[in-house]
């Protein structure tokens, strides 16, 4: 899709299954079963969608799970990649060396899996040869720092081995990454998580990876039971939304199954979002 200057392009790294219980917090499960049917064993299917923002630079934002899980994570997380980042970058006409900037929201392991690969000698190297990686200071503190509540999402072997090519730049605090690009720290999810506004031709989009994971989230109390601060999540989230139904953001849903972008609209109470791009 064109968006004033630059291009944006939803990339695939297929689909994964997590606890629905967990994905909306204190929302009962007659509630959200309507909206997100569990599996047998009460999961619920969610998609890794980075995105491809084509402007001064060619950037990607997150790069879904990658495939250096072993057999029984991808039986836990139901991983699916049988569409995956290589096959959605091919069609958008690009290739891992293409890559200049690789953006973190942040550093779990279903964002910042397809960082790295293990090549055929079974040493971790960089996946996008040619890129510059950046993440958010603080968040690659909390993520070579787990405690008992984190540990399980942060794996070193994503996200380390980057340090140790020295391509990684950390970022300190809010920052233009390349014209029209920036990023906000939104806390809640982890206390350094944060989002991405695209801003071109007068337009905004916002890439707000766990932010609302799924278009069911625009909802204030649907928050993921996985967030380490809920409630800085709520308040971002409410100030975020009252500007993206102002100012007609196009939001794009990492998580989302089948919504991949849209506007949020809100009447009489209840919020939701009309699909732009499915
Ligand atoms: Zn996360």
């Amino acid at each position: 899709m064109t968006f004033g200057d630059l291009e944006l392009v939803s990339l695939l790294d297929g689909f994964f299954r997590l606890d629905g219980g967990a994905m909306f917090g204190v929302v009962p499960k007659p509630l959200w079963a309507r909206r997100a049917a569990p599996d047998e064993q009460n999961r619920i299917r969610l998609s890794m969608r980075p995105l491809l923002v084509r402007g001064a630079k060619t950037m990607i934002i997150d790069a879904g799970i990658g495939d250096k899980m072993d057999a029984k994570s991808c039986e836990i997380y139901g991983i699916d990649r049988a569409e995956n980042l290589d096959v959605s970058m091919a069609a958008a006409g690009l290739d891992a060396a293409g890559v200049e900037i690789v953006l973190a929201s942040h550093l779990h392991f279903d964002h910042a899996g397809g960082f790295t690969v293990r090549d055929s000698a079974g040493t971790l190297r960089p996946r996008f040869p040619n890129a510059r990686y950046i993440a958010r200071t603080a968040e690659w503190e909390d993520a070579t720092h787990p405690h008992e509540r984190n540990r399980a999402s942060y794996l070193p072997e994503n996200f380390v081995p980057l340090m140790e090519a020295g391509v990684l730049d950390l970022v300190a605090a809010d920052a233009v990454i390349m014209p029209g690009v920036r990023v906000v720290r939104t806390g809640g999810h982890t206390m350094h998580h944060q989002i991405v506004f695209i801003e071109s031709g007068g337009r905004t989009a916002v890439f707000a990876a766990d932010l609302m994971p799924t278009t069911a989230h625009v909802s204030e109390p649907w928050i993921m039971a996985y967030d380490l601060y809920p409630m800085d999540t709520l308040a971002f989230k409410r100030a975020f939304l009252r500007d993206a139904i102002e100012r007609e953001y196009l939001v794009f849903f990492e998580h989302d199954p089948v919504v991949v972008a849209g506007h949020i609209r809100r009447a009489n109470g209840r919020t939701w979002v009309e699909p732009a791009l499915v």
